[in-house]
C-alpha cells in the first residue's frame, strides 16, 4: 500500500472511531456525527466551530448557508470542496447551537489532531473564534489576527495557519464578508509559498513493553474498535460519509 493510500486508510479508522464516539454528553443529544469531509491529500484545509442542524441531519460539515457562502467564496479563488477538506472543531452538534465548552473542545480536539497529523495540509484556515484559538494555542480574537498566516508546529509538523473569520458572521454583515473576501483572495498565493520548514524530527521513545501481558488493563477491550463493531456497522460508511475518499 502507498503511503497516501495508507494515509486514508488510517483516516477512515478515525472516522469509524468517531462515528460512534461517546467521549462527551453531546453524543447524547446529536443526531450524526460530522467528522468532516473532502479530499483526504488536501493542502487545504478548514476548521468550523461545530456542526448546525443542517449537518447535524446531514451528517456532513458547512452544508447550510454558511456552508454556501464557503462554496461561493472557494469559487472566486478557484477552488472547490472536492480539493480541500472541511472539517471541525466539534464533532458533534451542541444543542440549540450554543458555544462549544472547554471540556467539549478539549475531549474532540483529539480527533482534529489526528485529521491534520493524516492530511498533512500546508494551510489550515481556521474560521472564526474557537477554531482560531485552538490551533493558535493562544485566547487573542479573530478579529485581531484575522488575515495574518503564521507558521505553527501542530503535532510533528509545521503548518501555515490562517485564521479568517467564520462565514455564519458575515452572512448578515456587509463590510465582515468584504474583509472575508479579502482574506480569502490571500489563499492562492499562500497555498503557492514552499512548505513552511519543518521541525527536526525527535529521536522516537521506545514505547513500553510489558513482559507479562497480565501487565495490560484487564477491562479494557482488546481492540476499541471491535468493542463498537455494531453500531459501527449501522454508521454510514466512510466513502459516503467523506464524499471524496
Ligand atoms: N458552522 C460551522 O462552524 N460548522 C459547520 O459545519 C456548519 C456551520
Amino acid at each position: 500500500m502507498g503511503a497516501a493510500e495508507e494515509r486514508r486508510e488510517q483516516l477512515k479508522q478515525v472516522f469509524r472511531e468517531a462515528s460512534v464516539c461517546t467521549r462527551c454528553a453531546l453524543s447524547e443529544t446529536r443526531t450524526t456525527v460530522v467528522f468532516g469531509a473532502g479530499n483526504a491529500d488536501a493542502d487545504l484545509m478548514f476548521v468550523g466551530e461545530a456542526p448546525g442542524a443542517n449537518e447535524d441531519k446531514q451528517g456532513l460539515p458547512f452544508v447550510g448557508q454558511a456552508g454556501k457562502l464557503l462554496d461561493t467564496l472557494l469559487g472566486e479563488i478557484g477552488l472547490e470542496r472536492g480539493q480541500v477538506f472541511i472539517a471541525n472543531v466539534l464533532k458533534c452538534r451542541p444543542p440549540g447551537n450554543r458555544d462549544p465548552r472547554p471540556d467539549e473542545i478539549e475531549t474532540c480536539s483529539d480527533y482534529l489532531h489526528r485529521q491534520v497529523a493524516l492530511i498533512e495540509p500546508r494551510v489550515i484556515c481556521t474560521l472564526g473564534n474557537f477554531a482560531t484559538k485552538l490551533l493558535r494555542r493562544d485566547p487573542t480574537g479573530i478579529s485581531r489576527v484575522h488575515g495574518q498566516p503564521e507558521v505553527h508546529v501542530l503535532g510533528t509538523r509545521a503548518v501555515r495557519i490562517f485564521p479568517i473569520y467564520h462565514p455564519a458572521a458575515a452572512l448578515y454583515t456587509p463590510s465582515m464578508l468584504e474583509t472575508l473576501r479579502a482574506d480569502f483572495a490571500q489563499l492562492p498565493a499562500l497555498l503557492a509559498q514552499p512548505a513552511p520548514e519543518q521541525p527536526e524530527p525527535v529521536e522516537a521513545v521506545p514505547e513500553y513493553e510489558p513482559d507479562d501481558v497480565t501487565d495490560a488493563p484487564s477491562d479494557a477491550p482488546a481492540d476499541p474498535l471491535a468493542a463498537g463493531a455494531e453500531a459501527i456497522e449501522a454508521a454510514r460508511t466512510p466513502e459516503d460519509q467523506l464524499g471524496l475518499f
